[in-house]
C-alpha cells in the first residue's frame, strides 16, 4: 500500500461528471488501501475566465488582487470533489493552498514555494481520510493569497509529493503519457513507459506540453518519481524518474535516443562582418540581454581576413526587437549587415543514452541528407543534438529520425 499524490488537470474536472469521474477513481484507489492526496486544477477554461474579467477592469490588473481572484477556480474543485467523495461514502477534506499550508515568497503570479506543513495533513491521511488541496496557490509570510504561474498545479502536486515522500506523484491528464514525439506528427510514435527527469526536461523545454517544466525540475531535484498518465482510460503512463544508468545486461535495451522534440518558435539572426577582437560576442549578445530577449542556438565562424560573423536564435515573438537591437551593436562595432529569418525549426534528438554511444550525430546528419533537409545550425549537450532547418521540412525531418533511430511502433 502506498502513498500517491494524485493531481488532476482542468479537462480532467471540467464538469460535475468529469469530478464525478475522478471521485469514484479515487474512491477506489482508497478502497484498495492507498493513501491519496489529490491536487486539482480549476475547471477548463475557468482560469482563463477569471483572467479575462479582471482585464475587463484593467488592462494590467494589480497582481495582488489578480491572485485573490484566480485562486477561486481552484476553491470549487476541491469543495466539489470532496462533496462527491462523501456521496461515495470516501471520507474527504478539502484545503486551499493557504490553509495547508503552503508557503511561499511573495512575487504575486509567480511565487515560488517556500515550504510546505504537512503535520494536518498527515493527521488526516492518518484518521483515513483523503485530503484534497487546491493547486496552483499558496500563502506568503503576510498572509497574502499568492499563484504559482499558469500551469502551476503540477508544481504544487510535487512539491506536496516531495514534503509528504510519496511513493509517486501521479499526473493525471487528458493524453495517457509522454510519447517519442508527438503522434499528431508522427503515426509511429509511442508512449514511453519511462523517460528520466534530463529527458523529460529537454523533451518539454522543446515544446512538449504535457508537463509544467518548473513541476518536472523539482521532481528531478527531489527525486519524486513522476507518473503521467490519463483520467480517462486506464494504463501504466509514464514513469519520469532519475536515471539509473548503466543496467547491466539490460541496457543493451536501453535506446540510444529516447525522443524526438521540436520546435516551431524561434527565429534567427545573422549579423556578418564582425570585427574578429576579443570580447566581440559579448558586445554583440549584451544588448539583447538587455533587451530581456532570450538567445537559444549560438554559432561563430572562425575568422577570415579579420573578420567572422554570428548567428544566433530567439523567440520568433522578440525577432523585429532583436533585429532592431543588432542593428544598432552593428553600427556600434563597424560590423556589416543584419539578416533575420523567421522561417526555421528547430529539431532535436534526445536520450540519456547518447552518453555511451558514438555515432549518433552522423545517422542523425544522413537521415537528414537522405531527404535533402539542409542543416543551418547544429547545437549539442550530452543527452541532446538540435538542429536548426527550414521550417518546411519539419514534419518530414521529425518522421525521418524517429524511423532512423528506431522509435517507429512495430506495424
Ligand atoms: N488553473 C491554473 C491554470 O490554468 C493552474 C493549473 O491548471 O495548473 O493555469
Ligand atoms: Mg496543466
Amino acid at each position: 500500500m502506498g502513498l500517491y499524490v494524485q493531481k488532476y488537470g482542468g479537462t480532467s474536472v471540467g464538469s460535475v461528471e468529469r469530478i464525478e469521474a475522478v471521485a469514484n477513481k479515487v474512491a477506489g484507489f482508497r478502497a484498495d488501501g492507498h493513501d491519496i492526496v489529490v491536487v486539482v486544477s480549476a475547471m477548463s477554461g475557468e482560469t482563463n475566465r477569471l483572467i479575462g474579467l479582471a482585464q475587463g477592469i484593467q488592462e494590467t490588473p494589480d497582481p495582488r488582487e489578480m491572485d485573490v481572484l484566480v485562486s477561486t477556480g481552484e476553491q470549487v474543485t476541491i469543495a466539489l470533489l470532496c462533496m462527491a467523495l462523501k456521496k461515495r461514502g470516501c471520507e474527504a477534506r478539502s484545503y486551499t493552498g493557504g490553509q495547508v499550508k503552503i508557503l511561499t515568497d511573495s512575487s504575486h503570479t509567480k511565487a515560488r514555494i517556500q515550504d510546505i506543513d504537512v503535520t494536518p495533513i498527515r493527521a488526516d491521511i492518518d484518521a483515513g481520510r483523503v485530503v484534497v488541496v487546491a493547486g496552483f496557490q499558496g500563502v506568503d509570510e503576510q498572509g497574502n493569497i499568492t499563484t504559482l504561474g499558469r500551469g502551476g498545479s503540477d508544481t504544487s502536486g510535487v512539491a506536496l509529493a516531495a514534503a509528504l515522500k510519496a511513493d509517486e506523484c501521479q499526473i493525471y491528464t487528458d493524453v495517457d503519457g509522454v510519447y517519442t514525439t508527438d503522434p499528431r506528427i508522427c503515426d509511429g510514435a509511442q508512449r514511453l513507459d519511462k523517460i528520466t527527469f534530463e529527458e523529460m526536461l529537454e523533451m518539454a523545454s522543446q515544446g512538449s506540453k504535457v508537463l509544467q517544466i518548473r513541476a518536472v525540475e523539482f521532481a528531478g531535484k527531489y527525486a519524486v518519481p513522476l507518473r503521467v498518465l490519463s483520467s480517462f482510460k486506464d494504463g501504466p503512463g509514464t514513469l519520469i524518474a532519475v536515471d539509473e544508468g548503466d543496467e547491466g545486461e539490460n541496457s543493451v535495451e536501453q535506446p540510444v535516443v529516447s525522443g524526438i522534440a521540436f520546435n516551431r518558435d524561434e527565429a534567427k539572426l545573422t549579423i556578418s562582418g564582425v570585427p574578429d577582437t576579443p570580447g566581440i560576442a559579448a558586445r554583440i549578445l549584451a544588448p539583447i540581454g538587455a533587451a530581456n530577449i532570450e538567445v537559444d542556438v549560438i554559432v561563430q565562424n572562425t575568422a577570415s581576413d579579420g573578420t567572422t560573423d554570428m548567428t544566433f536564435t530567439v523567440h520568433r515573438n522578440d525577432i523585429a526587437k532583436a533585429k532592431a537591437v543588432l542593428e544598432q551593436t552593428a553600427l556600434d562595432v563597424a560590423a556589416g549587415a543584419v539578416r533575420a529569418d523567421d522561417k526555421i525549426a528547430k529539431v532535436s534528438i534526445v536520450g540519456v543514452g547518447m552518453r555511451s554511444h558514438a555515432g549518433v550525430a552522423s545517422t542523425m546528419f544522413e537521415a537528414l541528407a537522405a531527404d535533402n533537409i539542409n542543416i543551418q545550425m547544429i547545437t549539442t549537450s550530452e543527452i541532446k543534438i538540435a538542429v536548426i532547418i527550414d521550417e518546411r521540412y519539419l514534419e518530414l525531418a521529425v518522421r525521418s529520425l524517429h524511423k532512423a533511430f528506431g522509435l517507429d511502433a512495430a506495424e
